[in-house]
């Protein structure tokens, strides 16, 4: 019988859990990279967004407001958020 190795996955950035919430799509690219790229959508409005973010040290929790709502789209953790631009959502609907 052969043994499968599972696929290595690479690791999402660290995302706080301070705060429940309800389960909001993201998925993060590049993150061994000096700059990963994370798309989601926004938390209020669902609009599909894609952020390139400086994951050098040492990082922190920064906001990021949603171009198309004007709230608080994610929090996320790292350096620095480079630039968001508003993408069709890759989750549809
Ligand atoms: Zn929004």
């Amino acid at each position: 019988m052969d043994q499968q190795k599972p696929l290595q996955k690479p690791k999402p950035l660290k995302l706080q859990d301070q705060e429940p919430k309800p389960c909001q799509h993201i998925r993060i690219l590049d993150c061994d990279k000096p700059v990963s790229r994370i798309f989601y959508e926004c938390y209020h409005c669902f609009q599909g967004l894609l952020s390139e973010c400086d994951s050098s040290q040492p990082v922190r929790d920064v906001e990021v407001v949603c171009p198309t709502c004007g709230k608080s789209a994610i929090r996320l953790v790292t350096n620095k958020v480079i630039s968001t631009t508003s993408i069709p959502s890759p989750w549809g609907d």
